[in-house]
């Protein structure tokens, strides 16, 4: 079991400006890719609340939503809608949510939308510590999210 903690790495602060998500984008580091576009990519949460939980980022680094340049709110929506589309392939219960900055519990400073496929279970927010992606069963997910 491993522990989702503050990291230099996970965090990209300024001690260390390497950002795990622009790694990931960048293909330097894995990740169980689902989607991707010329604006975005989707990947799957490493330490997921739930089964199939998805982050989605933009494929350019900033650090949260007012960030985001208004010419590409469009591309945005559009990809957060159709990455909603196929959560509804798991389930058609689920949140979409954003942490913006530290004290709302942002560890990862790359913007970055939840998609949390609910099932039914007791409040998976207060898990603690959460247990690392089963890599075996996210083959199965990738299957089911990465059809187009
Ligand atoms: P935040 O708390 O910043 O809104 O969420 C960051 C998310 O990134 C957490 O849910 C955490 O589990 C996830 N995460 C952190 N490091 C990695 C990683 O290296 N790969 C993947 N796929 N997810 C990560
Ligand atoms: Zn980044």
């Amino acid at each position: 079991m491993i522990l989702v903690g503050r990291h230099p790495v996970l965090m990209g602060d300024a001690k260390s400006p390497l950002c795990i998500f622009c790694e990931i984008i960048a293909r330097r580091s894995p990740a169980h890719i689902v989607y991707e576009d010329e604006a975005c990519v989707a990947f799957l949460d490493l330490f997921p609340f739930t089964r199939g939980h998805l982050l989605l980022v933009p494929r350019h680094h900033i650090d949260r939503l007012t960030d985001l340049p208004e010419s590409e709110y469009p591309g945005f929506l559009r990809a957060l809608s159709h990455i909603c589309q196929r959560v509804e392939r798991l389930s058609r219960h689920y949140n979409v949510s954003a942490n913006q900055g530290e004290l709302a519990g942002q560890i990862v400073f790359h913007l970055h939308f939840h998609l949390i496929p609910r099932y039914g279970e007791a409040n998976p927010f207060r898990t603690h510590p959460r247990e690392r992606l089963d890599e075996v069963d996210a083959q199965e997910v990738v299957r089911i999210l990465a059809a187009p």
